[in-house]
């Protein structure tokens, strides 16, 4: 990524905020990451997907698969520089699942895009869609892993920045009474 700084983007961007934040699982941490601070913004996001791209040109994948909704946009922009098509899995009835008469073919090597990994699980239920379908996996390209991305298959991520999370009862912040915020629940 000549002449592009992926952590200071996300910084300049209010994608990396460091304070006290009620992550989704209940815990508590003192960084979030905005994903979507770096998806609205097409002149971030091409940089980024060339990056993951470029990193797995030489796998040579027939198709981009992501995870709706992030994926979709970071999906399309890997698809986009190289030549391949992109589609996504979404949720049915809580089940991942290719819908919109979106096919895998058995001959497919799929390159798996996610913005960021967390628990990774989104990652392993696109996989499980692929290999049903009998496509192969050429790899998992991400913007940033913050805990276990151990996949069994070729793996890069832009940024490794491991969460920090505590138990409410054990929160440093919650002992000097630093006020709490849900990122998740308001812009940044
Ligand atoms: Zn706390």
């Amino acid at each position: 990524m000549s002449g592009f700084d992926l952590a200071k983007a996300l910084t300049e961007r209010g994608a990396l905020l460091d304070g006290h934040f009620r992550l989704s699982s209940g815990r508590h941490s003192d960084r979030f990451i905005q994903k979507f601070r770096i998806l609205e913004e097409p002149k971030v996001v091409e940089p980024v997907a060339r990056a993951i791209a470029d990193a797995f040109r030489v796998a040579r994948p027939s198709i981009v698969v992501s995870a709706a909704v992030g994926g979709i946009v970071l999906g399309y922009e890997v698809a986009r520089q190289l030549g391949l098509r992109a589609i996504f899995v979404e949720k049915v009835d809580g089940a991942a699942a290719l819908r919109r008469g979106f096919a895998l073919d058995p001959d497919d090597r799929v390159l798996i895009v996610e913005d960021v990994v967390t628990t990774g699980l989104s990652v392993r239920e696109v996989m499980e869609v692929v290999r049903a379908s009998g496509a192969g996996i050429a790899g998992v390209g991400a913007i940033v892993v913050r805990g276990s991305a151990d996949f069994g298959v070729p793996t890069h991520a832009l940024l490794d920045l491991p969460i920090v999370s505590y138990d409410p009862a054990e929160c440093p912040q919650c002992a000097d009474g630093v006020p709490i915020s849900d990122p998740g629940s308001r812009r940044a």
